[in-house]
């Protein structure tokens, strides 16, 4: 069965009965009403004390959402938080060009940070959403129950824009997907990594690969100049970067397919590649739209100003996966937003199960650090709307920068266990932010 698809005869597994022990009476329950409109999480009639918080995806914003809840509700009797994800190691992100040529990562397991904050954590992979009847398929076969809903499910490169590159690129999609190219690398020899996509993550990954391979030809191929939206200084900086580790960068070109030995441009010309990574665009799991929650026209979730689903209420929407409105347009997906993103919409639940009304979100960017290998990088400082100021710092400097950055998101929520309000300084933006009604 393909991710998005239902199953018509739902069964309890063991672990779904676990999860909902308390409240057999609901499996029987019909769905009773249209979605709550307040911000107090609202149940059914036949539902047991227990107000079930399900969260999907343990990435950056889906573990700042559990630390979060279970800081503030993990030892509430009455309030059961559980966190689902493909694996149990927490996937640095940030880094997967690091893992893409043989570097290795620490192991964080994500059950023993989770350890003393009540949430239970569940190992699979979810197949299907029923937002009416709020229930979530796990591995097709298992069904979890939820009162309130964080779906945090990322987003992934987007592999189906151009013919090719499902079955002939690479990506960093995933760890084990970096090491299946750090794997190809490191038989390459004298060949040729081509990357597809100029963008910040294509950037990282060829300046990545070229210092730990110089034996290989790196090809970085995109529509636009590496570091375009940056200060022209620190654009000028970041080129000259990518030239001192021999990147060859061709811009201005379209990649029209990939073959198993060559991309093909806009045009007709072909260039040869012994690997092929992929890091144009992104896409976001087909769940939420066949879960009938209302989604944007990249199939993200949109969020009212609290994070919650404007279809589903007792949806909230966080991270990648979600399209969030601000003052400057919709927040693109990246980890600086996605962890506020996770926390808020924690702090939103605690709120509303104490009755109170959640506040709306509100962030600025602040910078955008890229590395340029294990010894360059160039930090780019930014309004709140991402538009750039005219500081930014380069050289090792920038690259230590840059590495505390990488490193932060785990210390944080280490730090979020104890002191749940650390995790929730974040720049709100002022008037780049802030949202005109309209008249
Ligand atoms: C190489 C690279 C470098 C980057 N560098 C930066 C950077 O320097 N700064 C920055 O701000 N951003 C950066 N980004 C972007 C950043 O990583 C994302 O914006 C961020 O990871 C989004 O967090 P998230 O929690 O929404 O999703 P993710 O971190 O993608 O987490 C989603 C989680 O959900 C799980 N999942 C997905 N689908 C399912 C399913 N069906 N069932 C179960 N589990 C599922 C995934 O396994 C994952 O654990 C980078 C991205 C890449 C690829």
């Amino acid at each position: 069965m393909k991710a998005g698809e239902k199953m018509n005869t739902p069964h309890e597994t063991a672990a779904g009965v676990a999860i909902t022990s308390r409240s057999t009476a609901h499996h029987t329950a019909t769905y009773q009403s249209g979605p709550p409109q307040s911000g107090t999480p609202q149940r059914d009639p036949h539902q047991s004390a227990t107000h079930r918080v399900l969260i999907l995806g343990a990435g950056y914003a889906g573990m700042a959402a559990a630390i979060q809840l279970g800081a503030r509700v993990g030892r509430r009797e009455d309030v059961q938080v559980t966190l689902v994800n493909a694996q149990e190691r927490f996937t640095e992100r940030l880094r997967l060009h690091m893992t893409a040529t043989g570097q290795q990562l620490a192991e964080l397991s994500i059950p023993a940070l989770l350890e003393g904050t009540g949430v239970r954590f569940m190992r699979g992979w979810v197949t299907s959403v029923d937002a009416d009847a709020r229930t979530v398929r796990v591995d097709d076969d298992q069904v979890l129950h939820y009162d309130t809903l964080v779906y945090g499910l990322g987003s992934v490169a987007d592999t189906a824009a151009v013919p090719g590159v499902e079955e002939h690129a690479y990506t960093l999609n995933s760890a084990q997907d970096a090491e299946v190219l750090a794997d190809r690398l490191a038989q390459l020899g004298s060949g040729t990594a081509v990357i597809g996509g100029s963008g910040l993550t294509g950037i990282e990954a060829a300046a990545e690969i070229a210092e730990r391979h110089p034996e290989l030809k790196v090809v970085l191929l995109g529509r636009q100049e590496p570091g375009a939206a940056m200060h022209p200084k620190a654009g000028a900086y970041l080129r000259a970067a990518l030239d001192r580790l021999g990147v060859r960068v061709r811009t201005g070109v379209e990649v029209v397919k990939v073959l198993p030995d060559a991309v093909e441009l806009a045009g007709g010309e072909s260039v040869p590649a012994d690997a092929v990574l992929w890091t144009s665009g992104t896409r976001v799991s087909p769940l939420a739209a066949a879960a009938g929650l209302t989604v944007d026209a990249h199939g993200r979730i949109v969020t009212d100003a609290a994070l919650r689903s404007v279809s589903h209420p007792d949806v909230y929407a966080v991270g990648d996966a979600a399209a969030i409105r601000q003052g400057y347009g919709v927040m693109h997906g990246t980890c600086q937003g996605g962890m506020p993103t996770g926390v808020h919409a924690a702090v939103s639940i605690a709120r509303a199960l104490k009755g109170r009304q959640p506040k709306p979100f509100r962030f600025g960017y602040y910078h955008t650090p890229v590395s340029l290998g294990r010894h360059e990088a160039v930090v780019q400082f930014t309004h709140p709307d991402d538009s750039p100021r005219r500081l930014y710092l380069t050289g090792r400097l920038a690259a230590r920068y840059k590495e505390t950055v990488s490193a932060s998101p785990w210390p944080t929520y280490g730090r979020m266990k104890k002191m749940p309000a650390s995790g929730a300084i974040w720049p709100r933006g002022g008037r780049f932010t802030r949202i005109r009604e309209a008249r």
